[in-house]
């Protein structure tokens, strides 16, 4: 019975958030078949089994207008879903002038910086996947700013592609799934991070760290210590930047965690 139970709760989707910096959930064929080539845009899109179905789980970017989208499967078949609305707040803080105007030197380290975030962020690693359910990194207050347009000193910024969870300088943090340590780094905007491949495109992001506890190409198994919360980078206390993606594109941690 409880053997039953793990498995019905391993094979499970997420739940289906056909939003802009949500998640769609869709059927794309049955599982006796082999596991399909799903794409969404340019980019593969991860498929877990639920139940006898094969289910595509698409992460919807943040400007994606509302209306129809729609998924390829083997190449050839067109699935549609409808992408809904979602109001995400607006928030105005006044900081630094050197965050905000970044100097010519800066402007380079943040271009090079760029690109290797982009490139683990975007990864794909064609391997089984049983679920995209996720524990919690660090016990905290979580905060419910993903997708919040924010303006520094009045100028427009990207929205928050996070959730920031409260917890002290030094808090350990734990892989909230299995998988392989993409990158690690001490950025200019997201100081000390760690960044980790789940699989198909399924990646996690920690930002602000005090101390990195993995290296790059390591596996890590959920539940292992990758690191400490802190407040390197552009942050005014210590808290836990948790960023989660599917096919390069920043969906709601709140989503995939319990
Ligand atoms: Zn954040």
């Amino acid at each position: 019975m409880l053997c039953l139970l793990v498995a019905a709760l391993a094979s499970a989707a997420p739940e289906h958030a056909p939003w802009p910096g949500g998640i769609a959930v869709i059927d794309v064929g049955p599982a006796e078949a082999p596991r399909p080539i799903v794409e969404f845009g340019e980019r593969r899109v991860l498929v877990t089994r639920v139940g006898d179905r094969w289910a595509a789980a698409v992460g919807i970017p943040l400007d994606t207008p509302t209306g129809e989208a729609s998924v390829r499967v083997n190449t050839a078949r067109i699935v549609s879903f409808e992408v809904s609305d979602h109001a995400y707040r607006e928030q105005h803080l006044t900081v630094s002038k050197s965050y905000v105007t970044p100097d010519e030197k800066q402007l380079e380290r943040i271009g090079q910086e760029r690109k290797v975030i982009d490139a683990a962020l975007t990864a794909w690693r064609d391997t089984p996947m049983e679920s995209v359910a996720l524990a919690a990194p660090v016990e905290g207050p979580r905060s419910s700013s993903f997708g919040l347009r924010r303006f520094f000193n009045d100028q427009p910024r990207s929205p928050h592609k996070g959730m920031d969870i409260a917890a002290s300088e030094g808090t350990v943090i734990n892989a909230p799934g299995n998988g392989i340590v993409a990158a690690t780094g001490d950025y200019f905007f997201n100081g000390r991070t760690v960044i980790i491949d789940h699989g198909q495109g399924f990646v996690t992001m920690y930002c602000h760290l005090s101390d990195i506890g993995v290296k790059k190409g390591q596996m890590v198994t959920a539940g292992d210590s990758i690191g400490a919360v802190g407040a390197t980078g552009r942050v005014t206390g210590p808290h836990l930047h948790f960023g989660t993606y599917l096919n390069g594109t920043a969906v709601d941690p709140a989503l995939l965690l319990p």
